[in-house]
């Protein structure tokens, strides 16, 4: 951990549009998941989703992914517009772990280097690491059912980021972790994002983990989800996770998203 991890606002100025979403609707049958969803995330921006339940806030992942597409609406990411495109640039960590069951975890997380030409042996050495801070030493070699929830969350995670692609779309990353390990690796990802910076969409229930990660806290309306606020989230720099949310800028943003909910 450097001296100082930054606040949400990161550090580079605003170099033009990471994902744009504009009069987005998606319906799955008779259901309108979500309609006329505009949201905006800047390049090297990261916007968090908050909302209740089936408000449409993994549709929302889904559809800026590409493996689905809106059935109104135009949806850019980095300048790309088709489902093919968009696809290409981002990584998409879904709520349910999508580990492959057939190989080990360290061949899971590998597959994005793999997938890239990178050699099994090396792949190998650049994943060992990772696997030591997301406190995974030991379990590279067991298969995913030998894991538990909030493992598997951990290592398909490390799956994610290792893609390395300039977009990340996570829906609720660290839902199975417990609060420590939690905190830690929000910690972790706020750095990470920090000397590595990426355009960051999240979806979690857990407000305070979205006004810790992100630069903007969007909330949901209840389906047809729309998207009914948009609060800004920029901290103060803080060293940890406890020191954050004691601050009182972090108490009124917090409050401020909880209010926007409520309404
Ligand atoms: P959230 O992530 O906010 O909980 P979702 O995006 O998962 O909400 O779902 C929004 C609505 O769309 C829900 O009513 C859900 O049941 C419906 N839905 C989502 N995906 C599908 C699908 N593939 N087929 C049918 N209905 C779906």
């Amino acid at each position: 951990m450097p001296a100082q991890a930054t606040g949400a606002a990161g550090v580079l100025p605003d170099p033009g549009s990471g994902v744009e979403l504009r009069g987005v609707r998606r319906q799955y049958g008779l259901v309108v998941a979500v309609k006329e969803v505009n949201l905006s995330v800047a390049r090297f921006g990261r916007v968090a989703i908050v909302g209740p339940s089936g408000c449409g806030k993994s549709t929302i992942l889904s559809v800026v992914s590409g493996l689905e597409d809106a059935d109104e609406g135009s949806i850019t990411v980095l300048g790309a517009r088709s489902s093919r495109e968009r696809l290409a640039k981002c990584a998409w960590m879904p709520q349910r772990d999508l580990l492959l069951p057939w190989r080990t975890v360290i061949g899971n997380v590998c597959l994005p280097l793999e997938n890239r030409g990178v050699s099994k042996k090396e792949a190998r050495t650049q994943v060992e690491p990772l696997f030591t801070r997301f406190g995974l030493q030991g379990f590279e070699d067991k298969r995913p059912i030998q894991l538990s929830g909030g493992m598997r969350q951990r290592a398909s995670f490390l799956r994610t980021l290792v893609a390395d692609k300039e977009v990340m779309l996570l829906d609720e990353p660290f839902g199975a972790l417990d609060s420590m390990t939690r905190g830690d690796i929000q910690m972790w990802l706020l750095e990470a994002l920090h000397t590595e910076p990426r355009t960051v969409v999240m979806v979690t229930h857990d407000v305070e983990e979205a006004v810790l990660l992100a630069d903007e806290v969007v909330v949901m309306s209840p389906r047809p989800g729309r998207v009914i606020a948009r609060i800004p989230s920029r901290l103060p720099a803080f060293t940890s996770r406890r020191q954050a949310v004691a601050m009182p800028e972090f108490i009124r943003i917090r409050e401020t998203v909880h209010t926007a909910l409520e309404t």
